[in-house]
């Protein structure tokens, strides 16, 4: 199909300096959890967004000096040689695709521990950046930056610079902002320096000033210099000569950067998740610097749809469509627009399982692609699958979003296959979830694989048909694959954290109980140790049908987990709009006698809730009543040609969707590969470093 051609402004090139990027899509740095330890990964993970399309693809942030150690989060340095050879892997593997290839130099100042080389970590006033919050929470401060510091960052940022010069970046950054050091000197609260670096905003600026001219003298015109600055507290700071102190910064610096990439301060604004923030969410903050600078601008907003970014380069608020989770569900979303293939695009769902990644210090995962962080690994490429050995028929029972992932990766793949649903819509958990407050852009993760689904003549959809395993056997197909998900089931908890006994009673509920429709009495009490969205959305969703909703949990935060995903915030504040009690540290005692009795997890204190319905959003067991049955009919499937019958998503384990369609993939990927095709590379650094200059 030709290129639509309202979307050719999106491929025109864009000049950055001395570089040019061949068109306006920009993969911004982002952590991918990929370190130097991981360089071949690193490599491929980055290479896969050129070859999609992205004219510049950049890392994720790395570490200039060993001072600045971000341990155990997933950072990567150049400090050296080994370094360098490390990085350029990525550079060599982006420009084979003619992208060019950004770094994201990074000092972490005060919210860094510094774990791992116990120095002191610095900021500009001796302030650490949320000492309490989960990545950052440690028991040293940082030490007051002298002079001889100062001079040792810029030493370590010109270092850096050359030898991000010598890997092969074309791009090179100054990063001012998410608290990290130079970020920290922008910001009066934490600095409170009476020298030329605190003070006045040009006083405050003037590190980012130094930072930027040192970085320009070791690249020279080789490489663009790009700064990246968080403008959210500034801009809502008053200035005295500009409509706020965000407005005054860019006119200090107007264009002594090559290119302004722009942003907010925090995780949850920076990377908001879809569940409490629309696309292109950043504007009002960062709309007006375009006004001021006459250097081109990059700046993310979750974008898919190639209207909202043709809308962002015609009003004039981005000359660069900035990309980090966008590019990670979609890597080729930029081809595919060029190939006039728009509903092609998987697009990102906002969940922000790529960021609970980072969280967890492993490589990145995504909900809507499955072969992210698989490229090297396993060799999986987001648009090619190996063809079918032969053919032969597969048949997938359930068509949530495993089956819907394996029948797709099957049926890409050549097999013939039937994908049979109980229901007679398909959608599994993602039925019901998606009509939760703030979960509607989750089913994309649906209409997506429906949509591909429909363009394979060797896939058939079977709706209403809940399968036996007598049906089965009749059907003889070659393999059957369960997919047949889990229930979640109403069990309570003891001190030790472990589920306990099951409390069937007439008023006791399960999200699915609340799915399939059942009439709860007022007062409810949701009471929760998922941790994760389910508790608190369900409380947000029974609240909004008019319901007196109290919600309890033995954590110490409601949703405790999704702390990992950035969306505790806003969960506290949804369920405080909602006027939702809630009790944490408790765990359901007893319910009966239209009372509920939680028990403080600690202190054993006793709070006694007037309740008519316990909605209990705990564990969630395998639906694989049938794999079971099957498993035990083995010879008689044997007889029948069914060589296999495998479990796959929720019916093998309980968890998050991005789990199951990833269980649904490796599957469809997997059926009849050798065992050489199945194993697993590991990965290994370039070298490992004898020793690496320091500045503290
Ligand atoms: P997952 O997340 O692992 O995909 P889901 O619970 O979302 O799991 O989806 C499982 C799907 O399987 C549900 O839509 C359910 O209706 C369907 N299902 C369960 N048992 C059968 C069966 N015997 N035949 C057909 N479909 C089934
Ligand atoms: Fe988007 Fe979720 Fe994938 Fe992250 S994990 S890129 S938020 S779909």
């Amino acid at each position: 199909m030709p290129r639509n051609p309202r979307y050719d402004v999106l491929f025109e090139p864009v000049r950055i300096g001395p570089v040019t990027a061949p068109n306006r899509f920009y993969a911004v740095p982002h952590a991918s959890g990929m370190t130097n330890a991981m360089p071949r990964m690193r490599a491929a993970f980055r290479e896969t967004k050129a070859e999609g399309g992205w004219g510049v693809v950049c890392s994720g942030y790395v570490s200039i000096d060993p001072a600045s150690d971000d341990a155990p989060l997933p950072y990567a340095t150049l400090w050296d040689d080994d370094d360098v050879r490390s990085h350029a892997m990525m550079t060599e593997a982006v420009h084979r695709h003619g992208a060019l290839a950004g770094i994201e130099l990074w000092h972490g100042g005060g919210s860094v521990m510094n774990r791992l080389n116990r120095t002191p970590s610095m900021s500009p006033s001796g302030t650490a950046w949320m000492p309490t919050h989960v990545s950052y929470i440690g028991n040293q401060r940082p030490r007051v930056m002298d002079l001889q510091d100062i001079r040792g960052l810029l030493d370590a940022q010109r270092r850096a610079a050359r030898l991000a010069r010598s890997a092969g970046f074309d791009i090179v950054y100054v990063y001012a902002g998410m608290g990290y050091l130079p970020h920290e000197f922008l910001l009066p609260e934490w600095n409170h320096r009476t020298d030329a670096y605190g003070g006045c905003l040009r006083n405050r600026a003037r590190i980012v000033r130094e930072l930027l001219a040192v970085t320009r003298e070791a690249v020279g015109d080789r490489c663009a210099v790009a700064l990246r600055v968080s403008l959210e507290e500034l801009r809502a700071r008053p200035s005295e000569r500009a409509p706020s102190e965000a407005h005054e910064l860019v006119q200090l610096l107007a264009d002594l950067p090559d290119l302004w990439d722009v942003k907010m301060d925090s995780e949850t604004t920076d990377c908001a998740p879809s569940r409490f923030a629309p696309e292109g969410s950043h504007e009002p903050v960062i709309s007006f610097v375009k006004s001021i600078t006459g250097r081109p601008v990059v700046g993310v907003g979750r974008f898919t749809s190639p209207d909202a970014m043709v809308g962002q380069i015609r009003r004039g608020v981005l000359d660069l469509i900035g990309a980090a989770r966008p590019s990670i569900a979609d890597p080729f979303l930029p081809k595919k627009i060029g190939e006039g293939r728009e509903e092609d695009i998987r697009e990102c769902i906002g969940c922000n399982i790529c960021i609970s990644s980072w969280h967890d210090c492993v490589p990145v995962r995504c909900t809507q692609n499955p072969t992210v962080g698989e490229e090297w690994r396993r060799q999986w490429h987001p648009e090619r699958v190996p063809a079918a050995p032969h053919s032969t028929t597969v048949l997938v029972v359930g068509g949530g979003p495993a089956g819907l992932e394996c029948a797709l990766t099957l049926g890409r793949r050549g097999y013939e296959v039937m994908l049979a649903e109980a229901g007679e819509e398909l959608g599994g958990r993602l039925r019901f979830e998606t009509r939760l407050p703030g979960l509607a852009t989750w089913s994309r993760v649906l209409d997506w694989r429906r949509s591909q689904l429909q363009r394979l003549g060797n896939v058939t959809v079977y709706r209403g048909n809940r399968l036996t395993a007598d049906e089965i056997l009749e059907l003889r197909p070659g393999h059957v694959v369960a997919a047949t998900g889990s229930r979640w089931v109403p069990l309570l908890y003891t001190p030790l954290e472990v589920p306990s006994g099951t409390l069937f009673s007439p008023r006791v509920y399960t999200p699915d109980d609340v799915a399939a429709g059942a009439r709860l009495e007022d007062p409810v009490v949701v009471f929760d140790f998922d941790n994760y969205y389910m508790g608190s959305a369900l409380a947000e969703h029974l609240a909004g049908a008019g319901h007196h909703v109290s919600y309890a949990t033995p954590s110490g935060l409601a949703s405790a987990w999704s702390i990992m995903t950035n969306e505790q915030p806003q969960t506290y504040r949804a369920l405080a709009d909602a006027d939702v009690a809630m009790y944490t540290l408790t765990r359901v005692e007893s319910f009966e006698h239209d009372e509920v009795t939680l028990i403080n997890v600690f202190t054993f204190a006793r709070t006694r809730l007037p309740c008519r319905a316990l909605v209990i959003v705990g564990a969630r067991l395998p639906q694989d009543a049938l794999y079971q049955e099957l498993t035990t009919r083995r010879e008689e499937l044997l007889a029948a040609g069914v060589a296999s019958i495998t479990r796959i998503g929720d019916a093998l384990a309980p968890g998050a969707i991005a789990h199951a369609v990833y269980s649904g993939h490796r599957y469809g990927r997997e059926l009849d590969a050798r065992d050489e095709e199945r194993a697993l590379r590991r990965d290994a650094p370039v070298r490992t470093a004898i020793h690496a200059p320091t500045s503290a």
